[in-house]
């Protein structure tokens, strides 16, 4: 596996904006190594219908899309350079040990934003998660933007902690 072409990006926001993307373009299609990717990966994200998976590793949001692997969020060329060469090595590794790992084909299915909001606690307008409504919490909760203990309420809840360790379980 080698990189055919790197590209540096900036995205086009504010002067003050210093963040670096990385995209790579491979010499080789992932498409057949991503089941083996998402059983070895943890909370990899594997779409079948691309198909395609998304990760975060370090921090950093990682996508692999049939030849071309795109990492997000570096200080600097250094380090998305860096993270890159990792990344490489790591699918590398998982191809190299292929035939000892069982392929998982499960899909990523995406939390309930229904259900999660049937968790909650319903004391709309209280804000005390930074939301606005348990509606608007329970959205960000699905786009994981926040977590669940950050609705303080809910702790409160004769049954919260059984509700708590639900919502992590649907988040995670
Ligand atoms: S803190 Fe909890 S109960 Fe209050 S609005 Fe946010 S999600 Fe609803």
């Amino acid at each position: 596996m080698k990189t055919k072409e790197m590209q540096i990006i900036r995205p086009p926001c504010d002067l003050s904006c210093e963040v670096v993307n990385i995209k790579l373009t491979l010499d080789q299609d992932l498409s057949e190594l991503l089941p083996y990717i998402n059983r070895e990966v943890e909370k990899a994200r594997f779409f079948p219908k691309g198909p395609f998976t998304k990760f975060v590793h370090q921090g950093h949001n990682v996508t692999i899309d049939h030849d071309n692997l795109a990492m997000t969020g570096f200080e600097d060329d250094t380090a998305a350079r860096e993270f890159a060469a990792q990344m490489i090595d790591m699918l590398r590794d998982i191809e190299a040990r292929k035939d000892s790992i069982t392929p998982q084909i499960k899909p990523f299915e995406p939390p309930s934003m229904l259900a999660i909001l049937r968790l909650l606690p319903g004391k709309n307008g209280c804000a005390e998660c930074g939301y606005p409504a348990c509606m608007a919490f329970a959205t960000a909760l699905c786009r994981e933007e926040t977590t669940p203990d950050a609705c303080k309420p809910l702790a409160l809840l004769p049954d919260g902690a059984a509700r708590l360790e639900r919502l992590r379980e649907m988040t995670a």
